[in-house]
């Protein structure tokens, strides 16, 4: 039993945002969980939340206040480990869900991290370039008490790149008058970062993709494919995607949506987004759309990859999809997964599609320890291998259970995270 007292406002259990999301999720895993479910309050609560202040002196020489958090949510098998995100719509309801998911994701592919993640509430846009760099040092200063190579990794995320990731490096090392390469991941090459890192999140989701497909009998050869998000995430899939042979049917990103039935050539829309920051106005398309009617094109794989609840009750009847692969993190809600599932869509669950970032992040803290760096293609091949072997294992479990591929992640995920924290006891 757990003794319960009233809830701090932070963790209300009615809140609507991700964090309330997450919550539910949870709730679902819970009844799997056996005696171990004894322990499911340390999942409902992160163990620690920083809020930080983060003001920095504009160009104009104005002064201007930010709000940054990070949020280590659970550490039990390992240091926290997740991105930093930069976007105007940072809440700490958001990065604290983010940093549950990152728990649930790390153990799903058994990567030896607790979760955590990291925020700050501004639109990069409309910083400059150095702006950008003071604010990233001074948060990085800020959340420097808490984050280290054996304590908190930190990551990219939206919005966050390798030049953010060397300025946060470079901060720390300037702090604590040493080089301490692993304490950021998805760093430049040039500073200890590690080959395939940049794909990496894009190639897992290819990975599972394939696996998805076979299990319902999808060609990719042909495969009609439709993405949110052309960044990082999304533009990675739709070129391996593209150079296996299916068709990328429709692109839509914060500028626009774009659509051709006989697929949109991959190549020359990177090109575009390069030249103009988005996919709107791509010259030789059949048709734009409008917003929400991207979600009723029909396609065989349908794949979010920008922001969290944007597959929602509301929009969840009109897709026409056979698999789901959750690029973004926390793109579906609860109450539209429901809806899906009734519809027969495999859902391919963030925790696990979109694991591949964490896992080469992973590969480059282990090769900055031991400053022996590995090739490309031993990389790829390792990341093939463990998103391949955990896409099985949750296969099973939901086969097993008769239960859906997100319920079966977190069943196998909350189970390694609650085994350790049991193992471990409570101190004192
Ligand atoms: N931000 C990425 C994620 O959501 C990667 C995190 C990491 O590499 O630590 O999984």
């Amino acid at each position: 039993m757990t003794t319960q007292h009233a809830l701090p406002s932070y963790l209300n259990p009615e809140d609507l945002g991700p964090w309330g999301q997450y919550l539910k999720q949870i709730d679902r895993v819970t009844p799997h969980l056996g005696n171990l479910s004894r322990w499911v309050e340390t999942l409902k609560r992160p163990k620690r939340i920083l809020t930080v202040d983060v003001p920095i002196e504009r160009d104009d020489g104005s002064i201007a206040h930010y709000e940054g958090y990070r949020v280590q949510h659970n550490m039990s098998r390992g240091p926290g480990k997740g991105g930093v995100r930069f976007h105007q719509d940072v809440t700490l309801s958001e990065v604290m869900a983010l940093s549950a998911w990152m728990t649930v994701k790390n153990a799903a592919v058994n990567v030896p991290y607790g979760g955590a993640k990291g925020g700050i509430r501004v639109d990069p846009k409309t910083l400059s370039r150095g702006e950008l760099q003071r604010l990233t040092r001074r948060y990085t200063s800020e959340i420097s008490l808490i984050i280290g190579p054996n304590k908190d990794i930190p990551a990219p995320d939206v919005n966050t790149n390798e030049q953010v990731m060397a300025w946060m490096m470079d901060s720390y090392a300037m702090i604590e008058g040493n080089l301490s390469t692993g304490v950021v991941t998805g760093k430049p090459i040039s500073l200890g970062g590690s080959l395939g890192r940049r794909e990496a999140t894009g190639r897992g989701v290819f990975v599972v993709g394939q696996a998805a497909a076979a299990k319902r009998g999808v060609a990719i050869q042909g495969a009609r494919v439709a993405i949110q998000g052309f960044g990082n995430v999304g533009g990675v899939a739709a070129t391996m995607f593209a150079d296996a042979g299916a068709k990328v049917i429709a692109v839509q990103d914060h500028t626009g949506t774009v659509v051709h039935s006989n697929g949109l050539d991959v190549a020359q829309l990177h090109k575009h987004v390069a030249e103009t920051g988005g996919v709107k106005g791509f010259p030789g398309i059949e048709q734009f759309m409008d917003r929400d009617a991207f979600w009723g094109i029909e396609s065989d794989i349908l794949i979010p990859a920008a922001l969290e609840q944007q597959i929602t009750a509301a929009n969840a009847p009109l897709i026409r999809t056979k698999i789901i692969l959750e690029g973004a993190n926390g793109p579906t809600t609860p109450e539209a997964d429901d809806i899906l599932s009734d519809k027969d869509i495999l859902i391919v669950p963030d925790v696990l599609a979109n694991a591949g970032g964490v896992t080469v992040s992973y590969f480059e803290w282990v090769q900055d320890f031991s400053s022996f760096f590995w090739s490309e293609d031993e990389i790829n091949a390792r990341l093939t291998r463990i998103m391949q072997d955990a896409f099985n294992a949750v296969w099973d479990v939901s086969q097993d259970k008769k239960v859906t591929l997100r319920t079966a992640t977190f069943i196998l995920a909350c189970t390694r995270v609650l085994q350790a924290r049991e193992v471990r006891g409570l101190y004192p």
